[in-house]
């Protein structure tokens, strides 16, 4: 049977419309997800409970997630707890605008 216009997809299809829009997401996505990442998280956030950035200006923030100093997109190591930095979101909001996101 011919297919009419505006037919609804079938499983499959979806399955492969998935499958080539994960394959051109960036990496740094994938690297969000994994364990190995959170526990990293928690273990910098737990040694720096406080923002970094907000620091060096005298302040005192607590960090709220935890950010990459040279963008995995710049090919900063991911998971090198050298490339890591608390931040607070005001300061995370403001590094990503200036760098145009990542
Ligand atoms: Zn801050």
């Amino acid at each position: 049977m011919p297919r009419k216009p505006g037919e609804k997809l079938n499983l499959q299809e979806k399955k492969e419309r998935v499958k080539l829009y994960n394959k051109g997401r960036p990496l740094r996505h994938k690297i969000y997800a994994t364990a190995r990442w959170k526990a990293l998280r928690a273990v910098k956030l737990a040694s720096s409970p406080l923002c970094e950035e907000c620091a060096r200006q005298g302040r005192i923030t607590a960090a709220e997630l935890v950010d990459h100093i040279i963008p995995i997109a710049e090919g900063g190591p991911p998971f090198a707890f050298g490339n890591l930095q608390s931040l607070c979101n005001a300061c995370h909001n403001r590094k990503h605008a200036q760098e145009g996101g990542g």
